[in-house]
């Protein structure tokens, strides 16, 4: 992802030491977003708690989202119901008001200045026949209450729906304000990347990056993307999705939108900003990035009329039924947790996932464990999602593999130097930055990405940048000429 959003502009905040000693504790908490921030606070009181993030905290996905806090959720709840049933699509919905209720009880309990809105959510769609009924026949089933309504914005709509009792926020801001509040209960270390788990005497002992250990009862993963294949083959049990966002001065307004459409547009505003986003697409091993992000701002200067300030793009996670996974991983690690996989909806999922965590690691009843166990119940849908997905990881792998002399972008190239597959980029002042063209996770080839300048891997997610330093899991290595990896 690009390192600014229009919420990494506004941050001025403390930092925190990297761990430079090998410690104990009770509780580990890997990865401080959205979800590994809650399960902090929600944690703060237990003994022992330890949070680690490889870069500062906040500054994952999370700093790149466009902060809803709603249940019109686009297609979630037919999706669900057609890879489940309709009972388990109605939980989840009650999961998502609960998580909204649970992030207007914190921000009020512990004053957190976030910029809080209530606003309208729309939900609409741009095709002329496809119409909104199934998720108005959901919600009506469900006591949703509803409005037909009207897109207040001229863009193409044929079909609108609105609810009333859903927020915005500023993402950042919020995370921000529960690190002040945990800090002096919860050890922080920023800039301390997990890179291997070991499992011996009912410990785990995680190796960080510069060489200490962390031995822990209870270890929270909560890095957006694991970082470890095994316990768990997480990565064959999730998939990646693309998507861009874009932010320019505009006037305030109320409310909130996404449509249900193959070519997705969300909208908000923020003071006197507006952000739209969308236009996502599954990875593979031939994206053009730059065309893509095209796409976004095509569509925004068409409605639109101040140029747009910061653009950016990042990943999301999906699961193959459509709940996000927050779950104690399995039988023979019930202390080793896992959030992830919110499907493009993880404000209220990891603030949910954060009270589930801690939840589970207390032993107390959450009434949603079940519903986002990780080895919950499979289905049709599922089955289906799950061939397909991994089919694409598999095909983009031997893609990349295949075309071994791709050239990219402005005489960025993919050569072979020593044996190795190497990754040419020339910069402006016709600088080579050469780097090595192997994932450290999965092995798969990288291709270049011409819209944010870096190196991303097109089955996993991995982005470095043009020297090879990594920007974003699920690799924990850079892929530097010397690198060992
Ligand atoms: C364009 C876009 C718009 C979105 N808009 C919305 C929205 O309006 N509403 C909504 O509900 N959802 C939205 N989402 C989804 C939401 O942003 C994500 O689901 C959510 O931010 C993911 O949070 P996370 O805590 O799992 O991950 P992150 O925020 O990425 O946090 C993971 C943290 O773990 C750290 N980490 C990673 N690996 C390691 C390691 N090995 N060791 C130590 N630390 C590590 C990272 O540095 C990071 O800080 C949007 C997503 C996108 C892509």
């Amino acid at each position: 992802m690009k390192q600014k959003s229009i919420w990494t502009n506004e941050i001025n905040e403390k930092t925190y030491p990297e761990l430079n000693e090998n410690i104990k504790c009770n509780i580990l908490i890997i990865g401080g977003g959205i979800a590994g921030i809650n399960a902090a606070l929600n944690l703060k009181d237990n003994e022992g708690v330890v949070l680690i993030d490889k870069d500062k905290i906040g500054y994952g996905v999370t700093s790149h989202t466009t902060g809803k806090l709603t249940y019109l959720q686009g297609t979630m709840y037919t999706d669900i119901q057609k890879a489940h049933d309709f009972n388990v699509a109605k939980k989840y919905l009650e999961s998502q008001k609960d998580a909204i209720k649970i992030a207007i009880e914190n921000i009020k309990k512990y004053n957190i200045d976030c910029d809080l809105e209530k606003n309208d959510s729309y939900l609409f769609t741009t095709e002329e026949d496809k119409g909104l009924n199934s998720q108005r026949d959901f919600l009506s089933k469900t006591n949703t209450y509803f409005e037909d309504s009207k897109l207040p914005a001229d863009i193409p709509c044929k079909d609108a729906i609105k609810v009333k009792d859903t927020y915005v926020f500023h993402p950042l801001k919020y995370i921000m304000g529960i690190k002040e509040i945990i800090k002096d209960k919860v050890k922080i270390y920023e800039n301390t990347t997990a890179i291997d788990m070991d499992y011996k005497d009912n410990h785990y002992i995680i190796k960080t990056k510069s060489g200490y250990t962390i031995t822990s009862n209870k270890v929270i993963i909560t890095t957006h993307y694991p970082f470890f294949i095994f316990p768990g083959l997480i990565p064959i049990k999730i998939g990646l999705n693309q998507s861009y966002a874009l932010s320019a001065k505009h006037k305030n307004e109320n409310w909130n939108a996404i449509n249900i459409d193959k070519e997705i547009h969300s909208i908000r505003f923020y003071k006197d900003n507006i952000i739209v986003g969308g236009f996502s697409h599954d990875l593979s091993d031939n994206i053009d990035y730059k065309k893509e992000e095209d796409k976004l701002i095509n569509f925004y200067n068409t409605y639109f009329t101040n140029k747009p300030e910061e653009v950016w793009l990042t990943h999301d996670l999906k699961s193959h039924d459509y709940l996000p996974i927050i779950s104690r991983l399995n039988e023979n690690h019930p202390n080793l947790l896992v959030a992830t996989a919110f499907n493009k909806w993880g404000m209220t999922n990891g603030i949910l996932a954060g009270k589930i965590l801690a939840d589970l690691v207390n032993n107390v009843e959450n009434r949603y464990e079940a519903l986002f166990k990780i080895d919950r119940s499979p289905s049709l849908e599922k089955t289906k999602n799950f061939i397909t997905s991994n089919f694409k990881i598999g095909k983009t792998f031997i893609g990349t593999k295949l075309d071994k002399n791709k050239e990219f972008y402005n005489k960025t190239y993919i050569t072979n130097i020593d044996g190795h597959p190497c990754g040419v980029y020339i910069d402006e002042k016709g600088e080579k930055h050469i780097v090595r063209n192997t994932c450290p996770h999965f092995k798969c080839s990288l291709i270049f990405n011409n819209a944010d300048k870096t190196w991303d891997c097109p089955c996993h997610g991995s982005r470095f940048d043009i020297d090879g330093n990594l920007i974003e899991g699920p690799s924990v290595f850079d892929i530097k000429l010397k690198e060992d990896k």
